[in-house]
């Protein structure tokens, strides 16, 4: 069994599908700059830069247990999905998730709720699998919970273009066909100790999720920052930001709130154990050790 974070009566898991470094971070980071990054190498390097110049990324979901539900934050790349233009990504045929989703003691069947912090490919995999050429829920007793304007804008943007969202097509629509999506504000108060917290910019309607109580509580960050560069940096842009101008800002007003706090980050795409408190560091952030 993985251990877990525990925040009183709540236990998180992390749900790992992958680490590597999948981009260059020049190409990650389109304004970042050799110059720059070489003057950041000496912390970066090698945890969250690898020698060859790739972001070190982690591909995971966290599942929350709460007396009254499990809920998976996030789903992952998936398996059997054509992805074209994400080579490591496409067709993939792993057993990671699963095996991590026993390691919390669960299977597909004891998930309540899937939460999908925001619609891109790398977070929405699982959310459907392959069953006689068709794609069905992963998750048969599930509800999924998206924000209205991000749904709204990723149905849009599939009806227009659907080569360039493959994901939807495959992993957010059939949910939608099903009738188990929960189409909900990205500022919803889940319940007492679940909180929905927007974080827009990376997509238009971007939600982090803040679990526990005040004094004993966790962050699950989504894709609000990718890498601590972001934290030194916070208007460091990534490649599918939706605003990254919005993004920034959204990373100074969040982690200030947290710099204050005791509240533990789970950041998603952080290498492993992926988990930090923030603290100032000149006018940015840095992420000290945390469990
Ligand atoms: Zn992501």
């Amino acid at each position: 069994m993985t251990t877990p974070i525990t925040l009183n009566d709540i236990q998180i898991y992390p749900i790992v599908e992958q680490q590597g470094a999948f981009f260059k971070a020049l190409e990650f980071f389109p304004k970042l700059g050799q110059e720059l990054l070489d003057e950041n190498r000496d912390w970066l390097q090698p945890e969250f830069i690898d020698p060859n110049g790739g972001v070190v990324l982690c591909i995971q979901g966290f599942v929350i247990k709460t007396p009254h539900h499990n809920i998976l934050i996030d789903s992952c790349v998936g398996n059997h999905k054509t992805r074209p233009t994400r080579p490591f990504w496409n067709m993939m045929n792993s057993d990671r998730f699963e095996k991590a989703l026993g390691g919390a003691g669960l299977t597909v069947n004891d998930i309540d709720y899937v939460m999908c912090t925001h619609l891109h490919g790398d977070h929405v995999g699982w959310n459907t699998r392959l069953e006689n050429g068709r794609w069905v829920p992963t998750f048969p007793k599930a509800r999924y919970i998206m924000a209205d304007r991000e749904l709204a804008h990723w149905t849009q943007r599939e009806k227009e273009n659907p080569a360039s969202c493959p994901w939807i097509t495959d992993s957010v629509l059939p949910i939608v066909a099903a009738k188990r999506e929960q189409i909900v504000k990205s500022d919803l108060a889940f319940s007492e100790t679940v909180q929905l917290l927007p974080t827009p910019g990376h997509t238009i309607d971007h939600f982090s999720v803040l679990v526990g109580r005040s004094g004993e509580d966790a962050l699950i960050t989504g894709d609000m920052i990718h890498s601590p560069i972001q934290g030194k940096y916070p208007d460091l842009g990534m490649l599918a930001d939706y605003d990254s101008a919005q993004a920034g800002q959204t990373r100074r007003k969040v982690f200030d709130r947290f710099c204050e706090e005791p509240t533990l980050l789970c950041l998603t795409h952080f290498p492993m154990p992926s988990t930090a408190r923030v603290r100032h560091w000149g006018d940015g952030y840095k992420f000290v050790a945390g469990t």
